[in-house]
């Protein structure tokens, strides 16, 4: 079979801004010294541009998980093109489909099962899907944005004044233009790009699968610290709508925090989330399949994987009343009355659910 053709301009860029990098950077910071103006640029660019894809076209813009002011907008499409990886609606439209048909070779466009290498990187060197490149049909809702399409016509000289022009600009007030678009501009593209690659190619492969495993998208605690929060790749999959990737508070997702903060000065509304319930549920199916495949492997498997079925249908039960009682105490706010009857109750099946749940823990775990 032929291979696509190779997309030499690609190619070039990738590699002389890596080898650039690794090579220029260091022997430039060894003969002349970097200041710690910087290295602050550098890091405030890091999160700038990284965060701008993260919770600009990402969160925002693929996956509409919140909404956000058109100051907010412009600002991430300015960082957008800081990053440089295409416009907001060629990046989005990409991961749509990626969402839609993940894993599946000849449809997403960065697949995993095609190896690390391909969905790191590879699938951008090789023109791979020409029939689609300028297929934005899954992003008709884009096309609305005034911001994201004067972003697309505008990309190139966009992302070269970011990426050139800016830093050259901070640099002149610094006093060292060649330092400035070294470290602020070059180092900082090549990390934050291979930093967003990875959530294409590690968080597929390396990390565990507490939600989901009908697709190789991972969870990874130390992966999110490289990737603004986005190493929460296994429940993003599942809840790909939820505007958090890390949902508890001890997660690292700066980009949830971002999003947050933007709610509180009313920069960013409908902070869409998953009902605890739903995400319980799903670990709980995964838990139920682990367990039973482990079971179904001993002599009296039967009679065991019917009460496993048994201790399941209990804690979903307990689960299911515990989630209503909440919500019934939810509606119930501003009667007193009422609420204060409402949250015995809610307290009592939240007991009862909890314990359900140990015993359900405790089962599990023996069988392991
Ligand atoms: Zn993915
Ligand atoms: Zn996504």
């Amino acid at each position: 079979m032929n291979k696509p053709r190779i997309l030499w301009l690609n190619v070039i860029f990738f590699t002389v801004t890596l080898v650039g990098a690794l090579v220029w950077v260091p022997w430039h910071g060894v003969v002349n010294g970097f200041d710690g103006v910087e290295w602050l640029t550098f890091i405030v660019l890091v999160f700038a541009s990284g965060m701008s894809i993260t919770g600009g076209y990402h969160r925002l813009w693929s996956h509409k998980a919140y909404k956000a002011h058109p100051i907010v907008r412009f600002a991430y499409a300015l960082g957008g093109a800081l990053a440089f990886q295409n416009s907001a609606l060629h990046w989005a439209s990409d991961h749509r489909v990626h969402h839609k048909h993940v894993d599946v070779n000849d449809k997403d466009p960065y697949s995993a099962n095609k190896g690390f290498w391909f969905s790191h990187i590879g699938w951008m060197l090789r023109e791979y899907q020409p029939e689609r490149y300028n297929d934005y049909q899954n992003a008709r809702d884009l096309q609305n944005d005034r911001i994201v399409m004067w972003q697309h016509r505008n990309y190139l000289w966009l992302a070269l004044l970011m990426n050139i022009g800016l830093p050259a600009l901070l640099g002149w007030f610094n006093g060292d233009v060649l330092s400035m678009v070294l470290l602020a501009g070059l180092l900082r593209l090549v990390i934050v790009h291979h930093c967003t690659f990875f959530i294409n190619s590690l968080a597929h492969v390396w990390g565990s699968q507490p939600y989901t495993d009908r697709n190789t998208a991972r969870d990874n605690g130390i992966l999110a610290v490289l990737t603004y929060g986005e190493g929460y790749h296994n429940f993003h999959h599942i809840f790909e709508h939820d505007y958090r990737n890390g949902i508890r508070w001890w997660h690292y997702d700066p980009t949830k925090w971002l999003i947050k903060a933007l709610s509180w000065v009313k920069l960013a509304t409908d902070l869409r989330q998953v009902p605890d319930e739903k995400i319980e549920t799903a670990k709980l199916q995964m838990q139920l399949k682990h367990t039973q495949h482990k079971l179904s492997r001993l002599p009296n498997a039967e009679q065991m994987l019917a009460q496993l079925q048994h201790e399941y249908e209990l804690l979903k039960q307990h689960l299911t009343d515990y989630y209503l009682a909440k919500k019934a105490l939810l509606e119930a706010k501003g009667h007193q009355l009422k609420e204060q009857d409402l949250h015995a109750q809610a307290a009592q099946l939240r007991q009862a659910f909890y314990q359900q749940l140990r015993r359900w823990q405790q089962y599990t775990a023996h069988i392991a």
